[in-house]
């Protein structure tokens, strides 16, 4: 079979008409897609944009938004990009999810500094620096045709035959890329990785199809990208410029940006109970007889070390036995291989165990974490109904939300004792001054109906996101309850 693949090969080649490169090389395409002439390009188009990460249930995809307006702008001499989409979030078919409303994003990288320009409601628009986003947004600028071209040519590709074009490998900084070039010299496909937290090494995979010639300029109609096996957007072309003016000037704000220093700040919230907060994802440390118990590991390594640390200084001298996980979107799952490697078990929603599993024993090697060095394997205890965590002196009760449209396996979790209720996403406090929501979240309205239906005496809610600590007072007037109601 190998054998006949290669003569079949040097037979196209030695057929291939004498005048330009071979059809399906690098060389080719590149003549073909005018990639060497091609200083800057800019496309548009409208389609859908998936929301990597926050998937309703971790047999699902990742949500889809419906993009009413995307343009890039490449300038591949900086190298520099700047994508502008106007999205809302497509409602799933009995999912109830707050009103969607239109998302402007306005997003740039220019060498190594990245920043979104945006606005808070009567502010004007100001950049934020987004350091921790250069290498996605990187990969983006050489994951289009003309810059994987380019980008080759710049750093040595490799190119082999392959179904009557070529694959075509190189390394840009430290990513990887592989092509595939089809013999109508068009790239069909580029695939490189990226580090996330919770996938580890992740395959971000985009292919082109449909192409057309846009004031003659050959590019597609149709992108689709995947990222974590699932897409991430799908847009159709509608217009390509090639050549016309990017300009993406560096403000000062982003130009020596660096990704923040983790802050982890404590609040005592009763005997043995801390509310560990200083960042946008907060946790909770618990003094058991001879244990820790931590609720939620979010974001990534970095935070959990820090709320490691935290937490042992707090409490000292005993070990971090159990890691209460809320759910698995990424943003309050990406810091839990930090608490396997600390030797917890986790302890999440059973619907959660087998995507873990499945994930965390992929390759993290382009951010190795502490887990990719010790290899330890990681002890769960799932449950999938109400699940009590004891030392036999103090319950931690976890609780499923149920007929949440956030997350299908989602968890709160109350201390029946101090009558704390710890909870993500459900309910988001607003600053203590803020004006009250003119329409109730709807996730806020389930979180209330389940602490109805379970009859738990809540005093204090530490809200997993948000600025304060706050009562059934506040939780009753964010959607829209008489604060005289008996909870
Ligand atoms: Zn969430």
């Amino acid at each position: 079979m190998r054998t006949w693949i290669a003569l079949v090969a040097l037979i196209a080649a030695a057929t291939t008409a004498g005048c330009g490169a071979k059809a399906g090389t690098l060389e080719a395409s590149s003549e073909a897609l005018g990639a060497a002439d091609t200083r800057t390009i800019e496309y548009s188009g409208t389609g859908k944009w998936f929301q990597f990460g926050q998937a309703p249930n971790p047999t699902l995809a990742w949500p889809a938004f419906d993009i009413s307006a995307y343009t890039a702008s490449i300038d591949y001499a900086a190298p520099a990009a700047r994508i502008q989409m106007t999205r809302k979030q497509v409602i799933e078919p009995g999912r109830v999810r707050p009103a969607p409303v239109d998302q402007k994003v306005d997003q740039y990288i220019s060498g190594t500094a990245a920043w979104n320009v945006g606005a808070a409601p009567g502010a004007a628009p100001a950049p934020q620096p987004q350091p921790a986003a250069v290498e996605e947004r990187t990969m983006e600028v050489w994951s289009t045709p003309q810059g994987f071209l380019k980008a080759a040519a710049a750093n040595n590709a490799t190119s082999t035959p392959s179904g009557g074009g070529s694959e075509v490998t190189f390394t840009a900084g430290k990513s990887k890329y592989v092509g595939t070039i089809n013999a109508q010299n068009q790239v069909e496909k580029i695939q490189t990785w990226i580090n996330t937290p919770v996938l580890g090494d992740t395959l971000v995979e985009t292919t082109f199809s449909d192409y057309r010639d846009f004031n003659g300029t050959q590019f597609p109609a149709h992108i689709v990208r995947q990222q974590g096996g699932y897409p991430v957007l799908d847009l159709t072309v509608s217009s390509v410029t090639k050549n016309g003016a990017v300009d993406v000037a560096v403000p000062d704000q982003a130009r020596n940006a660096t990704v923040p220093p983790v802050m982890v700040t404590s609040e005592k919230l009763a005997e043995g109970v801390y509310y560990l907060k200083g960042g946008s994802h907060h946790s909770l440390a618990i003094d058991q007889t001879d244990h820790i118990v931590v609720i939620e590991g979010p974001q990534e390594e970095a935070r959990s070390v820090a709320v490691i640390a935290k937490a042992k200084e707090l409490i000292p001298n005993k070990p971090i036995k159990y890691l209460i996980n809320t759910h698995a979107h990424f943003d309050h799952s990406g810091g839990l291989r930090t608490y396997v490697d600390e030797g917890a078990t986790i302890v999440t929603h059973e619907m959660n165990k087998a995507y873990y599993e499945k994930a965390w024993a992929a390759a993290h090697t382009l951010t190795p974490d502490r887990l990719e060095q010790s290899k330890k394997a990681a002890m769960f205890e799932t449950f999938s109904s109400d699940y009590v965590l004891t030392d036999g002196r103090r319950p931690i009760e976890i609780h499923p939300i149920q007929g949440s449209g956030h997350n299908d396996a989602f968890v709160m979790v109350y201390l029946p004792r101090e009558k704390i209720l710890a909870e993500a996403d459900a309910f988001t406090p607003t600053a203590a001054d803020a004006p009250l929501p003119t329409t109730p979240n709807p996730f806020s309205v389930n979180l209330y109906e389940n602490i109805q239906r379970l009859k738990l005496d809540v005093r204090q809610i530490a809200a997993l996101h948000g600025p304060r600590l706050t009562t059934m007072a506040d939780l009753r007037a964010a959607i829209g309850q008489r604060s005289n109601t008996t909870n």
